[in-house]
């Protein structure tokens, strides 16, 4: 059904058809990954026949971030790419959920690497999306022979496209052994993230997740769960540095992100964690979030920006 439509891009400041959206071989972006982007979800509800974009300014705003990390001019406020995803979802005309891919990079072309006065773009697209684990209700993960990048090298605080050949390796290791996803870690070896999720545990009661100067991405979904943990559920949530070793003795383990969205782990290098399937506190928030994002929970409505 996708190759029939009509499908469009946001590129060099106009929306046109996806194939005029093109980069030179030459372009820096392609050549060093001096780019940085954003994944964000849009999710149909069937009963209001409505599409919602979910904590989309959010998003905006860490992009903003990483692009002052790399030192890329990006032509548009927070709210101006609000507006030109709400723009690209109408013309899409989509009436499932997606995901909205916007991409800021150097796009000069020639060779010299650096970053200051280099020629900027701003692209964006979006596709249709579903899982993106299979066993989102059991996922099984080994903890990456590979370490995470860290912060006074690569800083896993800007999602810069480069970095995620990090992400990569980790997740094709972890997949060619077999397992789901990877658990990653620091240099100094303790838990990060997962290779494109945040990571979270509970041990007796409290959630438990790596703080941001452990070499993680500030994820949204990590800021929106820690929330409805507290409010909604009414537990502890405590950030602090995590062991290798209580992945294998907590309660409860999961992986989140706008991609993975609430994906629950089975085990860890084999140990199960817990009882192996999903536990309590896991599920609350797994089904509080699927409820959230897709705009019916009113409390939570402010956070789903409508597109039709
Ligand atoms: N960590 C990494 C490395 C990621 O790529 C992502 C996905 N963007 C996340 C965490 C989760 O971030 P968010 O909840 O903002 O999608």
């Amino acid at each position: 059904m996708a190759s029939n439509r009509n499908r469009f891009a946001f590129f060099e400041g106009k929306f046109v058809p996806i194939e005029e959206a093109k980069v030179s071989i030459m372009c820096h972006g392609l050549n060093y990954g001096t780019g940085c982007f954003e994944g964000i979800r849009a999710y149909w509800n069937e009963d209001e026949k409505q599409l919602f974009v979910f904590r989309m300014l959010e998003h905006y705003e860490r992009l903003h971030n990483s692009c002052a990390i790399l030192l890329i001019e990006l032509p548009h406020s927070v709210q101006d790419l609000g507006d030109l995803t709400i723009e690209l979802l109408r013309r899409e005309g989509i009436k499932e959920d997606m995901y909205v891919r916007p991409l800021a990079f150097k796009s000069q072309e020639g060779i010299g690497v650096r970053l200051k006065g280099i020629k900027d773009s701003f692209a964006m697209f979006a596709i249709p999306f579903g899982r993106y684990i299979e066993r989102e209700e059991g996922a099984k993960v080994c903890v990456s022979s590979w370490r995470r990048i860290y912060d006074t090298s690569l800083p896993a605080r800007a999602k810069c496209t480069g970095a995620y050949i990090n992400s990569a390796l980790c997740k094709s290791e972890a997949e060619m052994n077999g397992f789901d996803e990877a658990i990653v870690l620091t240099r100094g070896g303790s838990v990060s993230e997962g290779s494109a999720e945040n990571f979270f545990m509970v041990r007796d009661g409290v959630l438990i997740t790596p703080s941001v100067t452990s070499d993680i991405l500030e994820g949204v979904t990590r800021l929106t769960l820690m929330q409805l943990a507290r409010d909604e559920l009414h537990i502890p949530v405590k950030e602090r540095s995590i062991d290798r070793t209580e992945l294998y003795v907590c309660d409860e383990a999961f992986l989140c992100g706008t991609g993975v969205q609430v994906a629950a782990i089975a085990s860890v290098d084999n140990r199960p964690v817990g009882d192996g399937h999903i536990g309590p506190i896991t599920k609350k928030l797994r089904d509080m979030y699927y409820d959230i994002v897709r705009g019916r929970v009113p409390k939570y409505r402010a956070w789903c920006t409508p597109v039709f």
